[in-house]
């Protein structure tokens, strides 16, 4: 049973008991109409409360219903809600913890409102791709105004029961407790029993705030969700609210939930969903191995990373040993971090206080003795072999027994590190992205030798500090940096066969990416990249020279570091405008070599890029590098700014099918003596997916 049905006094309590979230899957739903019909029946109830689990009243829709018929079979949410709402008894919704999505449109239905002032209220549903489908945007308006509901359903974020409470004018909770809430709303139940006509959210006018604030919110959710759907689509739902009546309201918010529910960017968040959920598990790692015990994390290197790294667990509560080489690398380190929690102050997104919380859980030091008593140690040396065997070999002789010794390098071979320490089985790699205390990916690289208890670790440390960790095998960029490479040769080809920069990042923006691949060279340094060539090029002088590229380098075109990259900078400014000292290059290079000019139309370019990553994560896949292919998913969407309503780079190629990327990929790659993925070929072939 997931519902319970008992009497005390003259008061009936329906609960819904549907562990862990109390979803309202179908046998829910069902639960909770028959308890309602009993009551109503009963003529020793006089009135009802509705409540949940504590801690959790409903986290909404049981997603795992979507796409089959439980979803739809009666009764609905909404024909649920429908029958509180005109039943001839009091209700009254009794809240505690998670109420969200269906949980808070069940609220609504309620002619009463209690909560304890943590509770989490929302409507998430934009998340997945959706509207609220049982008139939470018809319903929402009406107690909190019609600015605050577009903000809660067109952004997805809840807020506390206690913020809600304070805004002016809100009518959402009649009473709001710090404890027993289950007795308040049974006292609550007692004074209403005679009340009637009985209160309707649906009867109640749509409150709104007309200011220019207000209108700034609207602007800036219109900018944060570009290119998704569902937001567009909440705010003109709310809009609706306030100027049509309620029936006609529920009616269109039906049908946009259905539209959405069919449409391709609600499949792809859903996938996106589910892919996270299955990257938190390792399929042969047995299920309840034991994670081991992080108090006290030391970081080795204050530069870019290892500062990004220490704020990260700093911002968790967790103590953090920071050590370097020179006394300068390590001032330097502690201004950034300091200069870095300046801007969020300034931003208001820290308070002073804050700031030196985290910084008073900090311990600088030159001597890696102080790590002695650390449970896992990030090292984030310079990227270079002989730096990490000697940071590897010392840490070995000072950390203690059971420590976690982690590797934040991007390239290099996490077993060869391993090997200088006489724990083999406490190495891994734990690769942060830039800015660590930014970006959510973390690759958990599993060395030949890691042990299942450090990889446990390692995944649950990550959740603790808020990244979406992926496990990764070992090999050169594992899986992100390895398919970026595949990622930036299609656009360095694209380039050279006539297209330009703006054309190649505007059609990448346009389908989605945070940024086109130019422009994010232009952020992240092109000498980084340049440098790395020329020791490959003095390496083997064979290996094919990306002339476009030095030669911007041997200008100085760093990006916009130095107010030029592939694009001009005005000072200081991040604009990129196209440069004519660009145009200039890529017209000599076209002269010297013949290039064949040719237009590029944007799905062209489009699939050059995505389809090189396609079939790079095909040959990471055969190779065990990932588990799945919705890790691969993961990855692009967490760490690379794949548009997360695409689905990630394997998701979409699934919906392009197999064979179609594959005659892509010969196409665009003519006789240069590409071969494609033995998977992808297996499944172009049998009309398989790679999800
Ligand atoms: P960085 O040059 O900014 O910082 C490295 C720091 O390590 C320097 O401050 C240096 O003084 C210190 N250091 C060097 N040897 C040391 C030693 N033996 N003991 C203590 N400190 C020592 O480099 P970074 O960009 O922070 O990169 C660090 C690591 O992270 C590299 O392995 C890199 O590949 C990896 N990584 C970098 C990025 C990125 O975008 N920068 C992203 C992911 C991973």
């Amino acid at each position: 049973m997931s519902t319970h049905y008992s009497v005390t006094g003259r008061t009936a309590i329906l609960r819904i008991d549907n562990p862990p979230v109390n979803g309202l899957g179908h046998a829910t739903r069902k639960g909770i109409a028959q308890g309602l019909r009993r009551a109503l029946d009963s003529t020793d109830v006089d009135a009802i409360v509705l409540t949940g689990r504590e801690g959790s009243f409903s986290a909404g829709a049981d997603i795992s219903e979507f796409g089959t018929a439980r979803t739809t079979a009666a009764p609905s949410l909404g024909d649920v809600i429908a029958a509180l709402e005109d039943a001839g008894k009091p209700v009254v919704a009794a809240i505690d913890g998670t109420c969200l999505g269906g949980g808070l449109e069940l609220a609504l239905g309620a002619h009463y409102r209690v909560a304890t002032s943590s509770s989490r209220i929302g409507l998430p549903e934009v998340h997945l791709g959706l509207v609220p489908g049982a008139g939470g945007t018809q319903r929402l308006p009406r107690v909190v105004g019609a600015d605050v509901a577009a903000d809660m359903i067109s952004g997805g974020a809840p807020r506390t029961a206690r913020e809600l409470e304070d805004l002016p004018g809100q009518r959402l909770f009649d009473r709001l407790v710090d404890g027993d809430v289950i007795a308040a709303a049974m006292e609550l139940a007692v004074e209403v029993a005679a009340v009637r006509p009985l209160p309707r959210v649906r009867d109640l006018s749509v409150g709104r705030d007309d200011t220019a604030a207000a209108r700034a919110t609207h602007e800036r959710l219109r900018r944060r969700s570009r290119g998704f759907v569902a937001p567009a689509e909440a705010l003109a739902l709310v809009e609706k609210a306030g100027t049509t009546p309620f029936e006609e309201g529920l009616a269109e918010e039906r049908k946009t939930f259905l539209e959405l529910m069919n449409g391709e960017q609600s499949a792809a968040l859903r996938h996106a969903f589910f892919a996270e959920r299955a990257a938190r598990k390792v399929p042969d790692v047995r299920p309840k191995t034991p994670a081991r015990t992080v108090d006290k994390v030391a970081v080795i290197g204050a530069g870019t990373m290892g500062g990004g790294i220490a704020m990260t667990f700093l911002g968790a509560g967790i103590l953090v040993t920071i050590v370097e080489s020179s006394r300068e690398a390590l001032d330097r380190g502690l201004d950034a971090m300091r200069r870095n929690y300046q801007r969020q102050v300034e931003r208001g997104k820290l308070t002073a206080d804050g700031l030196e919380q985290r910084m008073a859980l900090l311990t600088p030091t030159l001597d890696y003795a102080d790590l002695s008593d650390s449970d896992l140690v990030i090292e984030a040396a310079f990227e270079d072999m002989d730096v990490k065997r000697s940071v590897f070999t010392r840490l070995d002789e000072v950390a203690k027994p059971g420590a976690i010794l982690a590797s934040n390098t991007s390239t290099l071979d996490i077993d060869a590190i391993a090997a200088v320490t006489g724990r083999p089985g406490d190495v891994l790699g734990m690769h942060f992205f830039s800015p660590a205390n930014v970006m959510k990916l973390l690759e958990i690289v599993r060395g030949a030798k890691t042990s299942d208890d450090v990889l446990v670790t390692a995944m649950a440390v990550g959740q603790r500090i808020g990244k979406t960790g992926v496990v990764a095998g070992v090999c050169d960029g594992f899986i992100g940096n390895r398919m970026l490479a595949r990622y930036r040769d299609a656009a360095t080809a694209l380039l050279h066969a006539g297209a330009t920069p703006a054309a190649i990042d505007s059609a990448a923006e346009h389908f989605g990416f945070a940024m086109g691949p130019f422009r994010m060279a232009d952020l992240a340094g092109n000498d980084i990249g340049w440098a790395i060539r020329k020791r490959r090029y003095a390496q083997d002088p064979g290996t094919p020279r990306e002339e476009i590229s030095d030669a911007l380098c041997e200008m100085g075109r760093f990006g916009q570091k130095t107010g030029a990259g592939w694009y001009d900078y005005a000072p200081g400014g991040r604009e990129a405008i196209p440069s004519p000292v660009v145009e200039e290059l890529l017209a000599s290079f076209h002269a010297e070599h013949g290039t064949k000019l040719r237009t590029f139309e944007a799905d062209e370019i489009v699939q050059r890029l995505v389809f090189a990553l396609v079939d790079e994560g095909a040959r990471i896949l055969d190779e065990g590098i990932a588990l799945r292919a919705s890790d691969i998913d993961v990855v692009y969407i967490a760490g690379y700014g794949f548009p997360r309503y695409r689905g990630g780079p394997m998701f979409y190629a699934d919906t392009m099918g197999a064979a179609h990327v594959l005659s892509g990929l010969r196409r665009f790659h003519g006789d240069d003596g590409w071969e494609p993925s033995p998977l992808l070929m297996r499944l172009a072939a049998e009309g398989g997916t790679f999800n």
